[in-house]
């Protein structure tokens, strides 16, 4: 099996291929640093995700604030920190920065308020 990726880990952005060999190991070419094969297995063996949405205000639920993780979040873990941002309503001021969700699931995994609003 080969698989083909863009390394994501800085601007000049490698195409990478992967392969896997008959013993079950990849390989990984195409990267211009150790870096890049880092990036490779990661996004192979338990790839993960910034995640960017919107959570309502409490004040006006038709009004929401941009959020996101402050580090990638493992991708099976998406849909379940989707459901519960999705599910919160943020009380005003909120500022740019502020915690709106802390550790998700034991991650690590903390969501940041993206822009101030009621400030
Ligand atoms: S492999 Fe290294 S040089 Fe290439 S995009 Fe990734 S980090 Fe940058």
């Amino acid at each position: 099996m080969k698989r083909e990726l863009i390394c994501i880990s800085c601007p000049i952005g490698c195409e990478l291929t992967v392969v896997r060999n008959n013993d079950g190991t990849h390989s990984v070419h195409g990267n211009q640093c150790p870096k890049g094969e880092d990036y490779a297995r990661e996004e192979i063996n338990s790839p993960k995700r910034i995640v960017t949405t919107t959570v309502a205000l409490e004040s006006n639920v038709r009004l929401r604030v941009p959020v996101r993780t402050n580090k990638p979040l493992p991708v099976k873990q998406i849909q379940g920190i989707l459901e519960e941002l999705h599910s919160m309503k943020l009380k005003i001021p909120v500022r740019r920065g502020d915690p709106v969700l802390r550790d998700f699931q034991g991650t690590r995994v903390d969501v940041i308020a993206s822009l101030s609003v009621g400030v």
